[in-house]
C-alpha cells in the first residue's frame, strides 16, 4: 500500500509539497488541512485533495462559502502513515500533541525550533538520521541551500571554514505586510545570524559563520560564500563537482541570466508550476579559487527549495527508500534539473 501523507497547513509551503507528493508513486495524499475557506481552499477542492477543517469553530465558514470538507484534522492525522506541519512558524510546536496523540509521525519546517525535534533533515546532508524518527524538522529554505552546496565541498575537499552573506528576501511576494520597502537591514545586526547555527544541526561538526541582511526583494534570497577548502582545487573541477549534484543548477556562462528576476523568468519559459526552482542556483562565473579558498554566488527560490526535501523526509522517516533511491524518485517525478 501507498505511504498516507496528509499535509497540515496549505499556504506557500503545504500546497507545493501536497503537489509533489501527489505526484509521488508510492505515496497517497489523503487531503490537507485547512483554518479558513480561502482561494487555497478552492484550489485544493479544485485539486481534488479532500479538505479537512483545522479548527471546528470554523467548519460552518467552510460550508458557507460552498466547501465540502471531509472532516476535521483530527480525524486527518489519524489516518495518516506521516504528517507534514506546514503550518506558520510556531504553530508546528503547538500541533505536536495531536500528532502525539495518534500517534502520527510528523515532519516539521525551518521555522520551527531545532530542538522541538528529534532531527533535522537535508536529504543530501544527513537523510539516514531520520529513519525511525518521529518528529522530523525539513532545514528552512537558506539552510537546505547551504547543505546542498556544503555536503559535496565536504565530502570532497574538506571544510577548514565556511564564511557566508545571506542577502535575504523581505518577504514572499504574497506577503504584502512584510518589508523592508525602502532600507537595507543588517539581520540580526548581532553576528551570527541563525543560519550558521542551523547548518550545524544538519553538519555538527563544520566550522560556519553567517551574516544576514534583508533587503526590499520577494523573488529569492542570494548567498555570497566563501568557503576555506582542506585543499586546493581549481575552479574548473569545483564547477564540475557541482555540477554533478542533482541539486544544484549551475547557470552557464553567456546565459543573460543576472539575478533573481532572470531566473523566475527562465522559470517560467520553461514551465514551472507557479515558476518554482527546486535548485540551488549557482552562477558559474562566480566560482573562483584563490589559494584554498572558494568564492561564489548562489540564489535561493525561497518558496520551493524545500519542497523535494520534504518528500524525501517522509521516506526517510519511514525507511521506504534509502537516499539515492528517495532523490533519484523525487527528482524524476517533479522532473528537477534544468
Ligand atoms: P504560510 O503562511 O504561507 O502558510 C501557512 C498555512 O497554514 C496558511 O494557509 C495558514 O492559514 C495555515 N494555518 C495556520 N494555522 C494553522 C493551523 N493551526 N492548522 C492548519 N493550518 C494552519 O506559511 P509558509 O510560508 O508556507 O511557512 C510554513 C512553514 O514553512 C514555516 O515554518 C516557515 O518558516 C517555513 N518555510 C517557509 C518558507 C518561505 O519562504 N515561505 C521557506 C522555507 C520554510
Amino acid at each position: 500500500m501507498s505511504i498516507q501523507v496528509a499535509v497540515n497547513g496549505y499556504g506557500t509551503i503545504g500546497k507545493r509539497v501536497a503537489d509533489a507528493v501527489a505526484l509521488q508513486p508510492d505515496m497517497e495524499l489523503i487531503g490537507v488541512g485547512k483554518t479558513r475557506p480561502n482561494h487555497e481552499a478552492e484550489l485544493a477542492i479544485e485539486n481534488g485533495y479532500p479538505l479537512y477543517a483545522a479548527i471546528e469553530d470554523r467548519i460552518d465558514l467552510f460550508d458557507e462559502a460552498g466547501l465540502e470538507l471531509a472532516g476535521t484534522v483530527e480525524e486527518m492525522v489519524e489516518a495518516a502513515d506521516i504528517v507534514v506541519d506546514a503550518c506558520p512558524s510556531g504553530i508546528g510546536a503547538d500541533n505536536k500533541s495531536l500528532y502525539e496523540a495518534h500517534d502520527t509521525p510528523a515532519l516539521y519546517q525551518g521555522g520551527e525550533d531545532a530542538d522541538l525535534v528529534d532531527v533535522s533533515f537535508n536529504a543530501r546532508g544527513n537523510f539516514d538520521e531520520a529513519t525511525g524518527a518521529d518528529h522530523v524538522r525539513v532545514v528552512s529554505c537558506n539552510t537546505t541551500g547551504l547543505s546542498r552546496l556544503l555536503a559535496p565541498l565536504q565530502e570532497e575537499y574538506g571544510v577548514e571554514k565556511a564564511r557566508v552573506t545571506l542577502v535575504r528576501r523581505g518577504g514572499d511576494p504574497a506577503q504584502t505586510g512584510r518589508g523592508p520597502i525602502n532600507d537595507i537591514l543588517p539581520n540580526p545586526v548581532s553576528l551570527p545570524s541563525h543560519h550558521g547555527p542551523d547548518v550545524n544541526t544538519i553538519f555538527p561538526d563544520l566550522a560556519i559563520d553567517t551574516l544576514g541582511l534583508k533587503v526590499p526583494a520577494t523573488l529569492m534570497h542570494t548567498h555570497s560564500v566563501n568557503v576555506t577548502l582542506e585543499s586546493t582545487p581549481d575552479a574548473d573541477a569545483v564547477r564540475e563537482l557541482l555540477d554533478e549534484q542533482t541539486r544544484t543548477f549551475l547557470i552557464p556562462e553567456g546565459a543573460g541570466i543576472d539575478g533573481a528576476g532572470a531566473l523566475k523568468e527562465f522559470a517560467m519559459d520553461r514551465g514551472r508550476p507557479r515558476a518554482d526552482i527546486w535548485e540551488n542556483c549557482i552562477w558559474s562565473e562566480s566560482v573562483s579559487v584563490e589559494g584554498s579558498d572558494l568564492y561564489l554566488f548562489q540564489a535561493i527560490h525561497q518558496e520551493s527549495d524545500v519542497v523535494p526535501e520534504n518528500v524525501d523526509a517522509i521516506r526517510a522517516v519511514l525507511g521506504t527508500a534509502d537516499a539515492a533511491e528517495s532523490i533519484e524518485r523525487t527528482n524524476g517525478t517533479m522532473e528537477i534539473g534544468f
